[in-house]
């Protein structure tokens, strides 16, 4: 391998930490973020403005990297090669070298161009235009943000190194290296459009859940944002309005909403509670009617099966509840899930709880749907 194409190799290497920085790059501080940030200034503070700085800059470094590589090789003592190169041994090379020039003049015009007009004709600008009132500017409501950004309880989520979603109490924001996409909260629609699995290890026990959600807006083009099942809690708690998921995609919020549903499917299979009392309000939600009673139905033989299996129960063996039905489906199996540690989820559904009322020790077979004598 010669010299040249070991540094070439390196180049690309850098270039792709430096346009795409995974973890590694990341922890040694190597990102333009870090090394420009006395330039960028505070994103804290200045939000909006932050952004159209590091867009500008992404796009003059991502330009100039071509340019970047041939000075080096020349530094090196490739001279002759770099210089061969803009003579021709191809057109191929040629026309690398010839670019490689004019893609750096050309980015600095641009963005001498939107410094010259104040920033009004650049993409970042050009999005925040699209939601004035009136006669507002889009400083107005690069303002607007930027104050809400500062506050608490702003929600920033990365969807993978180079795109963040960023949701304040009244926008949501796709940061991307050279834009910003962003709608009014009062005025968007979010859908949960497609949801994709991915195993994280051959074993299949670690698997992250990515979903693709639209987020529609009057006075923007639709822009889809993405990011793993287990943040959907955080965006969803701080969005005002809630997320739609089509019919057709079927998800699992977390490990707890995946038991919950199995949960649910094992106690549709006990036997019913027959009782014709009226049941009341769920005592958990106050919505749902109760719909469940806890009675002793295990055996003692499969408490005694658990135990030669090796499912020590510190809760010992189920009791009986004498406690009316005061709780619906959902709750229970809320309130059960609570009271398990996650390091035994594989054991969940072997596993015991207390009622909540009385404390009277209950298993997944000991929840009974209630009936109606007549059924
Ligand atoms: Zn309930
Ligand atoms: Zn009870
Ligand atoms: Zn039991």
């Amino acid at each position: 391998m010669s010299e040249e194409f070991v540094f070439t190799l390196l180049y690309l290497l850098i270039c792709l930490g430096l346009i795409y920085p995974l973890d590694v790059f990341i922890g040694a501080g190597f990102t333009i973020k870090n090394m420009f940030s006395s330039f960028l200034g505070s994103e804290k503070e200045r939000f909006i403005m932050y952004h159209i700085k590091k867009s500008m800059l992404n796009i003059f470094i991502y330009s100039s990297l071509p340019l970047i590589y041939l000075i080096l090789l020349f530094i090196m003592g490739y001279a002759e090669e770099v210089s061969s190169l803009f003579i021709g041994t191809t057109i191929y090379w040629q026309t690398f070298a010839a670019t490689s020039i004019a893609l750096p003049i050309l980015a600095l015009f641009q963005i001498q161009k939107w410094i010259y007009d104040k920033y009004k004709t650049h993409p970042i600008a050009v999005n925040l235009s699209k939601h004035c009132n009136n006669n507002n500017t889009w400083e107005t409501v690069a303002t607007d943000i930027e104050n809400e950004y500062r506050r608490f309880g702003t929600v920033c989520i990365e969807s993978n190194p180079v795109i963040t979603i960023v949701v304040t109490e009244n926008w949501v924001c796709k940061v991307t290296p050279f834009t910003i996409f962003l709608a009014h909260q009062s005025d968007a629609t979010l859908n949960v459009k497609k949801v994709t699995n991915f195993e994280m290890s051959d074993m299949g026990t670690n698997y992250a859940q990515f979903m693709n959600i639209e987020v529609k807006s009057t006075r923007m083009d639709p822009f889809t944002i993405r990011i793993k099942s287990e943040n959907f809690v955080d965006l969803e708690t701080r969005l005002s309005r809630t997320i739609n998921v089509l019919p057709n995609v079927k998800f699992h919020k977390s490990v707890n909403d995946q038991f919950i549903e199995i949960f649910k499917e094992t106690v549709e299979k006990n036997h019913r509670y027959v009782t014709d009392i009226e049941p009341d309000i769920c005592i958990g939600c106050l919505e749902a009617r109760s719909a469940i009673k806890l009675q002793k139905q295990c055996t003692y033989r499969s408490y005694e099966e658990n135990r030669l299996l090796g499912h020590h129960e510190e809760l010992g063996e189920c009791t009986d509840c004498f406690c009316r039905p005061m709780w619906c489906l959902d709750c229970i199996s809320k309130w059960f899930v609570s009271r398990q540690t996650i390091h035994e989820k594989h054991l969940w559904l072997s596993k015991k709880c207390s009622c909540p009322m009385c404390r009277a020790t209950f298993c997944v077979l000991d929840v009974s749907l209630l009936s109606n004598s007549e059924e």
